[in-house]
C-alpha cells in the first residue's frame, strides 16, 4: 500500500509545543543503517563533492561554480516546503499548520574537513554566508523563525558525512524559542535588564566558567549547563539579532568560535556535536508589550555528544549533567591549540 506523506506542524494541546511531521524524509538515502559498507559507498559517490554535477538545486555558489568553496543548495528531502504562510487550521481539538518555509543546506568543498579544522578566515567566510542567507530569507519569508544549525558526526544526527550546515525557516515559533523569548521578556519586565546580560556579567566577574573571550565575544560553559561541556557564545554588546552583526564583529566572533571548536576537538577527541544560532524571532505574533530587541540577545549554543538521553530525561524534561561546568570550562580553557 502506498503510504501517504505527512508533512505538517501539530500543536500539543497540553504544552502548546509544536511538532513537525515530515515523513517524506524517511526516504533519504542517508537513513540506511550506518554500517561500514554503506559509509564506504557514501564516500564513493558523495552528492556534495560536486553539487553541480550531482544535480543539486543551487541557490548560491561562492566564489564561482568552477572554483567553488561554499554552496547554498535546496535540501533534496526538505522537512519544510517553500510556500506561502497560511494561518493554522483546526483539526478536531488540535491546531495544525502547513509545513511551509525554507530548508537549505550550506556545504563546504572539502569532504574531510569540518568546521573544527577550518582556520579563522575560513570560519569567517562561512559565518558571512550564514548571515547573508539569513537576511535574504528573512526579507521574503512570512513565517516567524529562522534557525541555522550544524550536525557533525553520526551521534549528532549528521546523516550525510560531507560537512554541511542547514538553515530552516519555520512558520511557527519553536518551543525552545518560545520559552526563552517569554522567559527573557518576563525577566526584563521585572528587572528592566536583559537576562543574558546579567548572566554574562556575573560569569565575567567570576571567571570560573569562561573558556575564551575577546573584546566583542565571550564563550562560556553556563552555570546551569544541561549537558556536559555545553558551550554558549554571546556578543558582549548583547545585540538581539545575529543577522545584524557587522562584518568586523563577525570576524571577532569567528576567532572565538573557531577556537572553541578546536578546543572541543582536543579535549573530547573530536566528538560528534551540534551547534545552532539563536537570534531574535523575525516575527512575534500577538501584540507584545515590549519589542523583543529590548530583552533578547542572540547567541550560539554548542552541544558535544558525550552521552545518550534516557528515561529520566524523557519522563521529567529534566537533564542530569554528570560534569561540573566549572571543570568543563577549565579543561577547555586550558587546552593548548
Ligand atoms: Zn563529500
Amino acid at each position: 500500500m502506498e503510504q501517504k506523506i505527512l508533512n505538517e506542524f501539530r500543536q500539543d494541546l497540553v504544552s502548546g509545543d509544536w511538532v513537525l511531521f515530515a515523513t517524506g524524509r524517511a526516504k533519504r538515502p542517508s537513513e540506511v543503517s550506518p554500517n561500514l559498507e554503506s559509509t564506504a559507498a557514501k564516500f564513493r559517490d558523495c552528492p556534495f563533492d560536486d553539487p553541480v554535477a550531482s544535480g543539486q538545486e543551487i541557490i548560491k555558489i561562492y566564489p564561482s561554480e568552477k572554483d567553488w568553496q561554499i554552496a547554498v543548495i535546496k535540501n533534496k528531502y526538505p522537512a519544510l516546503v517553500y510556500g506561502i504562510c497560511v494561518p493554522p487550521k483546526q483539526n478536531g481539538p488540535f491546531k495544525v499548520a502547513e509545513a511551509s518555509g525554507f530548508h537549505e543546506v550550506i556545504i563546504t568543498r572539502d569532504h574531510n574537513k569540518n568546521l573544527q579544522d577550518f582556520d579563522e578566515k575560513e570560519t569567517l567566510e562561512i559565518l558571512k554566508i550564514f548571515k547573508n542567507r539569513y537576511r535574504e530569507i528573512a526579507s521574503e519569508f512570512c513565517g516567524q523563525y529562522i534557525l541555522i544549525f550544524h550536525n557533525f558526526g553520526l551521534q549528532a544526527g549528521g546523516s550525510v558525512q560531507h560537512p554541511h550546515s542547514q538553515i530552516m525557516a519555520t512558520p511557527v515559533l519553536p518551543p525552545d524559542v518560545t520559552n526563552s523569548v517569554l522567559g527573557a521578556e518576563k525577566f526584563y519586565l521585572k528587572n528592566n535588564r536583559k537576562v543574558h546580560e546579567v548572566m554574562v556579567e556575573w560569569e565575567l566577574e567570576k571567571k570560573e566558567r569562561i573558556i575564551t573571550e575577546n573584546d566583542s565575544f565571550v564563550a562560556l560553559c553556563p552555570f546551569v549547563s544541561k549537558k556536559p561541556y555545553e558551550i554558549r557564545i554571546f556578543p558582549k554588546n548583547m545585540s538581539p539579532q545575529f543577522e545584524a552583526t557587522g562584518d568586523g564583529e563577525l570576524e571577532k566572533f569567528a576567532v572565538v568560535f573557531s577556537s572553541v571548536l578546536k578546543k572541543l576537538k582536543k579535549v573530547l577527541n573530536n566528538p560528534s556535536y551540534n551547534f545552532f544560532i539563536h537570534s531574535a524571532p523575525i516575527k512575534v505574533l500577538g501584540a507584545p508589550s515590549v519589542d523583543v530587541a529590548q530583552y533578547y540577545a542572540w547567541h550560539m549554543e554548542i552541544f558535544p555528544h558525550t552521552s545518550v538521553i534516557g528515561g529520566f530525561e524523557l519522563g521529567t524534561g529534566m537533564d542530569i549533567n554528570i560534569v561540573d561546568p566549572d571543570q568543563a570550562a577549565s579543561e577547555l580553557r586550558n587546552a593548548d591549540l
